[in-house]
């Protein structure tokens, strides 16, 4: 593995919500992805033939707190986004503690990048180590579908752990690696999500039927239903309202079981429903909803949804006064490798914006 390249300064794997909070807080950082463009699981579409909407993280609350050798602070991430100039238009939902960003969610994720351009289409194959203090990465450039190959001395993750852990697999075998698998395999377990999108041209529910409330000085736009198939219902429509006249258009997350057991055949390589699957989406759209056959189906599935087990709790105060914290730093700093993400502070923007930036600011990253 011989590097093309050496960097002075950090590279970062993963250009979602956690390595936009990281290149917000240090611009000189480089940032790779494998994506086509950044986001991850904060991702939006807009343009073409279909209106905007959100098919990852759909909101994000704007308070966190962590607790810190015995001490409580809490972050709002709007006064955060404030303070490093992001700037960008951002609307309440849901409750007084819930915003969207009024371009899209990715919209969030890019403003975060600022003047940082993430490398895109890029994916992270393999990494071993040149010296004590080196690191050697070998990416699959999908564009030029050749190698590239760079060196640095501080590597920073923010995938899922099981990518992670394929590319520890694949790597030659490393003391380094072996502690950090042997720490990760704990904290590996993740839901999937399966979601379709439905576009209607000329058909709108009534909102006051499905107990929502498009009027409300803060809209409320979806529906929760723990533990149902058609578990989280959210009406990007209302979100996304100027792009809508007579129609309307729902994102539908399906709950973890339904996710499980319809994963594999969910969709076709277009993002179509299977046939077996339209079938299903249309006759329950018109007994959940009473609505006619939409205009468009758009399905897509999201294999590593959300950690399920984070190291720092899945709601609540971060508490970083624990013993699987301090063995989490002290491997980030032996290895040179520092690996974040939903499975270290949970799987909600707030507490991976707040705890990034909690940690930088502490000189804990
Ligand atoms: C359907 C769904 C709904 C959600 N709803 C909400 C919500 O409403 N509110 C909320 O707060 N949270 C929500 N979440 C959770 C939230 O989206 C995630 O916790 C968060 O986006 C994770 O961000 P991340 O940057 O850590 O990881 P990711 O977003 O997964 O980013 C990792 C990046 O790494 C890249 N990558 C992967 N492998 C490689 C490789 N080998 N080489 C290079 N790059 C690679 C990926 O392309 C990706 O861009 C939701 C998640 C899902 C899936």
């Amino acid at each position: 593995m011989e590097p093309n390249f050496c960097y002075q300064v950090p590279v970062v794997i993963g250009a979602g919500i956690s390595g936009a909070t990281i290149a917000m807080l240090d611009p000189s950082v480089v940032v790779y992805d494998k994506g086509r463009s950044s986001g991850g699981r904060v991702s939006s579409k807009s343009g073409n033939d279909t209106s905007s909407y959100d098919f990852g993280a759909t909101m994000f609350r704007d308070f966190m707190e962590v607790s810190w050798l015995g001490q409580e602070t809490k972050y709002s991430i709007l006064e955060i986004l404030k303070s490093q100039s992001v700037s960008l238009p951002i609307k309440p939902i849901y409750s007084e503690a819930h915003f969207y960003p009024a371009l899209g969610m990715a919209n969030l994720v890019s403003a975060m990048f600022g003047s940082v351009k993430p490398i895109q289409s890029h994916t992270l194959k393999k990494i071993e180590s040149l010296d004590e203090k080196t690191w050697n990465l070998e990416f699959h450039n999908s564009a030029t579908k050749q190698k590239d190959t760079i060196c640095t001395h501080s590597v920073i993750l923010t995938l899922p752990i099981p990518q992670i852990l394929e590319i520890f697999h694949r790597s030659k075998e490393n003391p380094q690696l072996k502690q950090w698998i042997d720490f990760l395999n704990q904290y590996n377990d993740y839901r999937k999500t399966i979601v379709s999108y439905f576009y209607w041209d000329k058909w709108k529910p009534n909102w006051k039927k499905l107990s929502l409330n498009p009027d409300a000085k803060i809209p409320i736009t979806t529906t929760l239903q723990p533990g149902t198939d058609w578990e989280y219902q959210s009406w990007e429509s209302l979100k996304y309202p100027q792009e809508f006249h007579s129609g309307s258009a729902l994102l539908v997350q399906f709950g973890a079981l339904f996710s499980e057991s319809h994963f594999e055949d969910w969709m076709d390589e277009k993002k179509n429903p299977t046939p077996k699957y339209k079938d299903y989406l249309i006759q329950s759209l018109k007994e959940i909803l009473n609505a006619p056959k939409p205009n468009l189906i758009w399905n897509h599935r999201w294999k590593y949804a959300q950690a399920q087990m984070p190291l720092l709790g899945r709601e609540g105060t971060l508490n970083l006064d624990s013993e699987a914290f301090e063995k989490w730093k002290q491997l980030c700093r032996d290895t040179g490798i520092t690996i974040l993400g939903d499975w270290l502070f949970g799987a909600k923007i707030e507490r991976i914006i707040g705890g990034v930036y909690f940690l930088s600011h502490n000189d804990l990253l």
